[in-house]
């Protein structure tokens, strides 16, 4: 029945992402498009099948966090606008240009550099509005007036980050990225489009309005944390569900101990099985004894020390054998373990979670 031969798997449902789409297409405020985060692959998901899709669906902006991931996606042919939504070191601005890739303009200073270096770079201003991480501070009236009169830089917009949930920070936020983006055009420089919004505050906020929304994991059908946007996380719909399988079965007596350290000790004459996934592959170590996962429909709980390839639940009771499916995202029966109870279960975001689905895990596109 089951044919697949792979020992850890994650299923793309474009199903599912065709629907979160539609849903937040839906939600955008008047003359906004979605630019699709695809970074860290995009979120786990596989950034080259999923950019795939979303072309396929008419989106021609995205954005990145690496001039590698923009190369990765255009040499598997994705067109369109792909913006880098971090530093590049000056070494490696070649392949922005090659690649026909957008470099943010991650400080004034960087500013300065993109200037001095003799490629012909397509660029976009990133705006620090409070958040202190990236960008040309808003009051810095100075950087601005260096991209009149060259003709070097070709630059495509500017854009800044809302980094709380809080409505009268994000519109703060707000005015002081329109202070700056209005002086620069007032300047004379066009900007073709100005961008502040992801994920959170498309759903709670979709009044910061702009151009685009840069999406990320509400794309993904999710949000980074159960309750961030309450009225619509039952509406996205998962993309990822994550599967293994039981490599092996034991029987341990109550008292004796298993794994490293022999950091789970059995409290009663029960079964061990062993689940061909570790944290090399991103299951996180911290999940050890705090998450449980879903074998044939029925929860077992993970036991002892998380290895890098492998670990153990405790199947005691369980009607299962080797090679039956394991669920650690996703539905199985009547059951269910969500992107959120198992990054909760590791203090985690569910950002940080997928992003770590690291290349072992094998993508099934459905
Ligand atoms: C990652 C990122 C996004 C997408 O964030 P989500 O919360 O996943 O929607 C948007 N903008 C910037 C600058 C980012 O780094």
């Amino acid at each position: 029945m089951d044919e697949r031969k792979s020992r850890v798997w994650a299923e793309i449902s474009l199903a599912a992402l065709r629907h979160n789409v539609d849903y937040l297409r839906a939600l955008l405020p008047a003359g906004c498009r979605l630019m699709p985060a695809l970074k860290a692959n995009a979120y786990g998901h596989g950034a080259v099948p999923i950019a795939r899709e979303l072309m396929r669906l008419g989106v021609r902006e995205f954005c990145v966090a690496t001039a590698d991931e923009g190369a990765e996606l255009r040499r598997a042919g994705i067109g369109g606008d792909i913006l880098i939504l971090g530093y590049t070191h000056e070494g490696k601005l070649s392949a922005v240009n090659e690649y026909n890739l957008i470099q943010c303009v991650v400080d004034a200073d960087y500013l300065k550099m993109l200037l001095c270096q003799s490629l012909p770079l397509r660029v976009e201003l990133g705006v620090d509005t409070g958040m202190h991480r990236l960008g040309i501070d808003w009051r810095d009236s100075a950087a601005p007036p260096l991209l009149c009169g060259q003709n070097k830089l070709k630059l495509e917009g500017a854009f800044t980050h809302i980094c709380t949930g809080d409505e009268e920070f994000s519109a703060q936020q707000k005015r002081r990225f329109e202070g700056f983006t209005n002086a620069v055009s007032l300047a004379g420089i066009e900007l073709k489009r100005r961008h502040l919004m992801s994920s959170q505050s498309l759903l709670t906020m979709p009044w910061l309005g702009g151009d685009l929304a840069r999406v990320g994991i509400a794309l993904y059908g999710l949000m980074s944390r159960r309750g961030d946007a309450p009225e619509h996380e039952g509406r996205l719909k998962p993309v990822l569900t994550l599967k293994t399988r039981v490599a092996s079965l034991r029987d341990i007596s109550a008292g004796e101990g298993a794994g490293y350290g022999l950091g789970y000790r059995a409290e009663h004459d029960g079964r061990l099985a062993t689940l061909p996934i570790g944290y090399g592959d991103g299951l996180p170590s911290c999940a050890a004894g705090r998450a449980r996962v879903l074998i044939n429909g029925q929860p077992a709980p993970i036991v002892g020390r998380i290895c890098m390839d492998q670990c153990l639940v405790d199947a005691t009771n369980i009607d299962c054998k080797r090679g039956d499916e394991v669920v650690l995202i996703g539905r199985s029966g009547g059951a269910e373990i969500s992107a959120y109870e198992l990054s909760e279960s590791c203090g985690m975001i569910t950002n940080e979670l997928l992003s770590r689905l690291g290349p072992r895990v094998e993508r099934i596109v459905m």
